[in-house]
């Protein structure tokens, strides 16, 4: 019997060949309804996870979708059209547009996108080139990215844990679970750390940073590690910041639930939102998010009778659901009445819009901030970053630095705003803007 013989017959036996392309959801961060995920030759429909099971007013969310990452195989010299109803998926299909990769590093935009009565498709102009691709809703940001990153700058002279956290910056555990595909999902360690310049002594003055509140809005969390990058960067203006202010920084509430897919619950209570119960996690078995805003309070404790204490600003960093034909925006609660924080990122940031949230909760993580029974926070933002088609996350990155410098501008209270290193990154934002525009429209 030939070789050639035998690599026929394992063509033929191969399960994968029998198959045709076939689904995997295994890794960090995965998420698709492989079961009810159909194939027909290069016709794909997909089906989202329902992992947010509360039900009734105002939509009945646990029949939506929202987050999708998934693993393809038998795709290499196939031209995939993939589909799904759009009217399931929670959120603004219109001008969406999904992104693939071959390694889960270099990401890219499918060639085509739309939506054509109530289903939603892209497609790719030629065919795969390898056998195995990844797809995801947006740009996606895995428990293990942040994980590394914080092993990454954890010997900095300008990191320390805080108060709560242990040596190796872990203030706790989350729960872990079995998720609603019965997948286990390990407890996992949660982080809090501190970044300020240790030889700079004196009153500072106090930032608290949250990331992944929401476990599928990746987006802020890439936008939390330009912020990082920006105040590690050794730059003047961030030097500047760290030795009058200190940041506290927990990069992601819902660990949980960023492993396991989910976008706003988590495997340990899938019903709640983790961004409605700040402050009323009892009877809830919502771990992580008690265990992280019980540090908070411990590491910046408010003194209600003296009214010191507490934290100066307090940024949530999220992301949103389209249309991208809407401009990125911020929620402001500021009791500033100059709003010099909105002036300075209306000059860093012209792309970036301040917007009224439509209901504000009281169990939302910026709003929770403010009370002086918390933290007392003067100015509590909530940032969102949106996925518009062709952002890349250096762009995320760069936004995130430059909330880092209207914090700069406003906590040194730069008199001019328009200093030659403001000028050229408001310049270099305008390109980044012009060249979108050209892009995709
Ligand atoms: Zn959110």
């Amino acid at each position: 019997v030939s070789a050639f013989a035998i690599g026929l017959l394992f063509v033929a036996f191969s399960p994968v060949a029998m198959a045709g392309i076939t689904f995997s959801q295994e890794f960090d961060s995965g998420s698709l309804d492989v079961a009810n995920t159909t194939v027909n030759g290069n016709q794909v429909q997909l089906v989202g996870r329902k992992t947010w099971t509360k039900t009734g007013y105002p939509i009945n969310y646990a029949d939506h979708y929202r987050w999708f990452y998934f693993n393809a195989a038998g795709v290499n010299g196939q031209q995939v059209d993939f589909s799904m109803n759009s009217t399931k998926f929670l959120g603004d299909l219109s001008d969406h547009v999904f992104v693939y990769s071959y390694d889960q590093v270099n990401w890219h935009y499918f060639d085509n996108a739309g939506i054509v009565g109530n289903t939603y498709s892209f497609s790719n102009n030629t065919p795969f080139t390898q056998d195995s691709v990844y797809v995801a809703y947006s740009l996606p940001y895995p428990v293990s990215r942040m994980t590394n990153y914080v092993d990454s700058i954890k010997s900095n002279p300008y990191v320390s844990p805080t108060p709560s956290a242990s040596a190796d910056l872990i203030i706790g555990q989350s729960a872990g679970g079995v998720d609603d595909c019965g997948r286990t999902v390990d407890p996992q360690d949660l982080y809090a750390f501190k970044i300020t310049n240790p030889a700079a002594t004196g009153d500072k003055t106090k930032v608290v940073l949250v990331g992944g509140n929401h476990a599928c809005e990746t987006l802020g969390s890439f936008g939390l590690e330009g912020m990082l990058d920006f105040l590690l960067s050794g730059a003047p203006a961030a030097e500047e910041l760290l030795a009058s202010a200190e940041f506290y920084v927990y990069p992601m509430v819902n660990m949980d639930g960023r492993y396991a897919g989910y976008y706003r619950s988590t495997p340990e209570n899938s019903t709640e939102d983790t961004n409605r119960h700040w402050g009323n996690t009892t009877g809830f078995n919502m771990t992580q998010l008690e265990t992280i805003y019980q540090a908070i309070l411990a590491d910046l404790p408010f003194d209600e009778f003296l009214y010191t204490g507490g934290t100066d600003y307090f940024l949530d960093f999220h992301g949103y659901f389209g249309p991208w034909s809407d401009p990125d925006y911020y929620h402001i609660i500021n009791d500033d009445p100059e709003k010099t924080f909105q002036n300075n990122m209306a000059v860093l940031l012209p792309g970036i819009q301040e917007k009224e949230l439509e209901i504000v909760h009281g169990g939302m993580a910026h709003k929770w901030a403010t009370r002086d029974t918390t933290l007392n926070a003067s100015c509590s933002v909530v940032a969102e970053f949106g996925a518009h088609p062709g952002t890349t996350e250096a762009d995320l990155k760069e936004i995130g630095a430059l909330y880092g410098l209207a914090l700069h501008h406003t906590i040194l209270e730069v008199p001019e705003p328009t200093t030659c290193l403001s000028l050229s990154i408001l310049l270099l934002l305008m390109l980044f803007q012009v060249a979108r525009r050209k892009i995709f429209k």
